[in-house]
């Protein structure tokens, strides 16, 4: 349906408002008026009209002047004007069009044709609105197109650049949607693309301008908006995606994205294809550091670009198919190996107990942390596996942690890299085993078996630790286990010596949020 139009009556004399006021109404068009070619003008600026009747002979400046003054400024070049006049001369009539008056009408005017006029100019400007927004509109998603998003990109950037205010912008880009549209048809990848345009709108801040920018990568213009800000609204957005349940007809699958980050607080530059080849530089090592996460411009310029030849299509599609091929084996491979779980079992039933509570806390901590969902994978697997390394250690010491003799205590170390020497053979665990060997790395260098220190220990890891030391703390802790107040005061102790600063931090937060569940 249309919506309703409004016109602008331009006419010194009260009778003709009148007369046009009534007709207009009829057909349900919306009046206001001006008597003369000034306040006329001022009207049509602040009313923005759909139509302009305007008439010739006024007092002060006359319609001709008036048109030419409207069609000059930019807010009223665009409404199209119908002269309404008694000058009946063709010569004014070609000097109205001339102008750009869309028609001319003499007076005294003949109501039905009028009538009739108006109502071709309504249909036209109807259909110019629709043509505009189909032009401007991706069929599928009902976002905007590449091209449209262009126009308002080059508008925010000049209008940043003017009042000094910040600018962000993110690319996005569906990952594995090859494998998406392999696995469950092109029908369900349409309906994914555009489930995406309404869950973009749906979740955009008022002034973000959302686009579809390629087959499924999309664009996110966020105006006035800091890098602080633009990471927060990049990350949320992250993080919807990966929690919604896309609907493909016979079921609900999940997705991510990775998305690449630019954000202008000083406007450096103002050349609209280096803006994007930050945010496209980011998204690519976005995908390349494992997916689903955001990475900002300014960090990624740090990181090593990959060589030229690893980009090639086929190399991608490769790469994607021995992931998915890894990721069935892993699973096959923990099924395998969910009988040395259960022979540690034998010795200790303590031992799978640690195992799966460690790898819960491990993944609350790698929630709250926002890593990949394919680190999440990887670190539930080791973290099951962790201690897998006890099953050679002898009984007697296992049985007695607290009153070790030296060469005894040497033993029981050996157990992250006799888990290591376990499950090197299965050889698809490779970044598990890096996590195994490292569990009990300190972060200032003094852990074992290598001590390496910091972010050398792989981020894995240093979570694996935490989770490790907080579950012995509120279980076992020599048959003395503390309450979880006093397992996080024991572990904020040990935060930067013993422990990653942000991944205690992490669990603060989550011993927090779960104990405010909890309360309510
Ligand atoms: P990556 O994580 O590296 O982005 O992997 P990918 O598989 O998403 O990337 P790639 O660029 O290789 O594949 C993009 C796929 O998106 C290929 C194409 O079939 C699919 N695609 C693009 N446009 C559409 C569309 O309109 N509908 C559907 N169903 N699929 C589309
Ligand atoms: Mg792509
Ligand atoms: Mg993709």
């Amino acid at each position: 349906m249309s919506k309703r139009r409004k016109a602008l009556i331009i006419d010194d004399s009260n009778t003709s408002i009148i007369i046009l006021e009534n007709m207009l109404k009829a057909m349900d068009i919306h009046t206001v008026s001006a008597k003369d070619g000034n306040s006329g003008i001022e009207m049509a600026i602040h009313e923005k009209p759909d139509l302009i009747l305007l008439d010739i002979l006024m007092p002060g400046i006359d319609g001709f002047e008036t048109c030419k003054r409207l069609k000059l400024n930019e807010e009223t070049c665009k409404i199209p004007i119908i002269f309404i006049s008694a000058k009946d001369e063709s010569l004014d009539k070609v000097k109205g069009l001339e102008l750009g008056a869309i028609d001319y009408i003499s007076k005294p005017f003949d109501v039905g044709e009028l009538r009739a006029r108006i109502g071709v100019v309504l249909h036209l400007i109807d259909l110019h609105e629709r043509n505009l927004a189909l032009a401007n509109t991706d069929e599928l998603t009902r976002l905007y197109n590449r091209r449209h998003f262009f126009q308002v990109f080059e508008r925010e950037v000049l209008r940043a650049k003017i009042n000094a205010t910040p600018l962000s912008l993110m690319l996005f880009d569906i990952d594995h949607f090859k494998n998406v549209n392999d696995t469950y048809g092109h029908l369900a990848g349409d309906m994914i693309l555009k489930q995406m345009g309404k869950v973009l709108n749906e979740n955009r801040y008022p002034l973000d301008v959302v686009a579809r920018y390629g087959g499924e990568e999309f664009i996110v213009l966020l105006p006035q908006t800091s890098r602080d800000k633009a990471i927060k609204a990049a990350e949320k957005m992250r993080s919807t995606i990966d929690q919604h349940l896309w609907d493909i007809g016979d079921q609900e699958i999940s997705i991510s994205v990775s998305i690449g980050l630019v954000a202008l607080e000083t406007m450096d530059t103002t050349d609209l294809s280096e803006i994007v080849q930050r945010a496209d530089d980011s998204l690519y090592i976005a995908k390349d550091n494992g997916r689903n996460q955001v990475v900002v411009w300014d960090n990624s310029k740090t990181i090593n670009q990959p060589q030229e030849e690893l980009i090639d299509d086929q190399y991608s599609e490769l790469q994607d198919k021995v992931s998915l091929l890894s990721q069935q084996l892993k699973k096959q491979a923990m099924n395998t190996t969910s009988a040395f779980i259960e022979a540690l079992g034998v010795k200790n039933p303590y031992f799978v107990e640690h195992a799966q509570r460690s790898t819960e806390i491990a993944l609350d901590i790698a929630d709250e942390m926002n890593v990949s969902s394919e680190l999440k994978d990887t670190l539930s697997r080791a973290a099951l596996l962790h201690d897998i390394g006890k099953l050679g250690i002898p009984d007697r010491v296992l049985t007695n942690p607290q009153d070790l003799e030296e060469k005894d205590i040497a033993l029981l170390r050996e157990h992250s890299i006799a888990g290591v020497k376990i499950l090197g053979p299965v050889g698809i665990f490779s970044q598990e085993l890096q996590i195994i060997r490292q569990h009990h790395e300190r972060f200032d260098g003094n852990g074992y078996p290598d001590s390496l220190k910091g972010k050398e220990i792989v981020i894995g890891a240093r979570i694996l630790s935490v989770a490790n030391e907080f579950d012995y703390l509120t279980y076992s802790k020599d048959g003395l286990p503390l309450d979880k107040d006093g397992a996080i005061a024991k572990i904020l102790d040990g935060s930067g010596t013993d422990f990653d600063p942000e991944v205690v931090d992490a669990l603060v937060r989550v011993t927090e949020k779960q104990l405010a569940e909890c309360a309510s």
